[in-house]
């Protein structure tokens, strides 16, 4: 299989959008950003052995590829539309290339996200997603945004992710659909478009949790400038979670566990209605858990509501 014949295989298929004015195929995509939007632009990198571990199957690969650019986009209120592909493969291997193709078309589908290009080459596997979409002008939410008495939300559920790589290793064992319910989370985390988008006027900072909850509020806190405090226990967690922390005492993988794609925000308490409806209207659910303070550090409170020493470090590669 030559490459022209694989991105002809598997790579040139995408939803059509009337705003793809030139798609796959010539050297470069031409789209068309509506009067009165802005682009937001987002990359992300997979790399075996970091990312994801070799055995992992390919569809849950090629859709986590995309799902995590799309948690970003939510994470600024973005509505999605364009993606690249850069993908390097060690061999053409058929099964394989057209089950992870499968992964990524699917999500994109889901999404409304064209496939307007990408590169091909050979190397140890490495797969880099571009994901490109709209806000209305000025309309982006950052990090930067959270005031002094806004609350704290998390949307979903914190920390099955983390407990589904144990799984995955083989570090820990609970009740086969609560283990199968945390590799789900791992592989094919569900991308808060819709919260994000819905969420984007009544919020004042928001972050996707891709490092761990106490690492990536830390983030808002830190481009703010302000702190928080935040009750563990108020944490929203499944019932994998719960019993996980029942089993191990070990809350590390809800505070600082990675790979939730979840998201984290602050809002005015006059948004407390709307947050809710939001909620409802989205059918994923959102939890407040605590509270923007103006010294510049998160102080997580314990079971006995006394500060914890550390609450936890997010994941990072240097
Ligand atoms: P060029 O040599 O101009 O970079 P390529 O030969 O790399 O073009 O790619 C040919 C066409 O196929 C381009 O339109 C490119 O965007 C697209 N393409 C290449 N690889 C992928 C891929 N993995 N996914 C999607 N499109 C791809
Ligand atoms: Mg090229």
């Amino acid at each position: 299989m030559s490459e022209f014949d694989l991105i002809e295989r598997y790579f040139r298929k995408s939803i059509p959008r009337d705003d793809v004015i030139v798609g796959n195929g010539d050297d470069c995509a031409v789209t068309s950003v509506p009067a009165g939007h802005q682009l937001t632009v987002s990359v992300d990198t997979l790399v075996e052995g970091v990312h994801f571990l070799p055995e992992v199957d390919p569809f849950s690969l090629g859709y986590k590829a995309l799902a995590v650019s799309l948690s970003d986009l939510a994470s600024m209120a973005s509505v999605p539309r364009w993606a690249t592909l850069a993908l390097t493969i060690p061999e053409p291997d058929d099964a394989w290339l057209s089950a992870f193709s499968d992964g990524f078309h699917s999500l994109a589908e889901q999404f409304n996200v064209a496939l307007v290009g990408g590169d091909t080459t050979r190397g140890p596997l490495s797969i880099t997603v571009q994901l490109m979409g709209t806000v209305l002008d000025g309309k982006a939410v950052t990090r930067g945004g959270a005031q002094l008495g806004d609350d704290i939300y998390v949307t979903g559920q914190l920390g099955d992710a983390a407990i589904g790589l144990k799984c995955a290793q083989g570090e820990y064992m609970s009740e086969p659909h609560l283990d199968h319910h945390c590799r789900m989370r791992l592989e094919r985390p569900e991308p808060r478009i819709s919260s994000g988008v819905g969420l984007g006027p009544f919020v004042s900072a928001m972050v996707d949790c891709s490092d761990g909850f106490a690492a990536d509020l830390g983030h808002i806190l830190s481009s703010s400038g302000c702190g928080a405090v935040v009750k563990r226990r108020s944490l929203p967690i499944s019932e994998a979670g719960r019993q996980f922390v029942e089993n191990s005492g070990d809350w590390a993988p809800i505070v600082s566990g990675g790979d939730d794609y979840e998201l984290i925000f602050t809002a005015s308490p006059d948004s407390r209605t709307m947050i809710s409806a939001i909620a409802e209207a989205t059918g994923c659910s959102i939890t407040w858990v605590g509270t923007v303070t103006s010294h510049d550090q998160l102080v997580m409170l314990g079971d006995d509501d006394l500060p914890l020493e550390n609450p936890g470090s997010g994941y990072t590669h240097f």
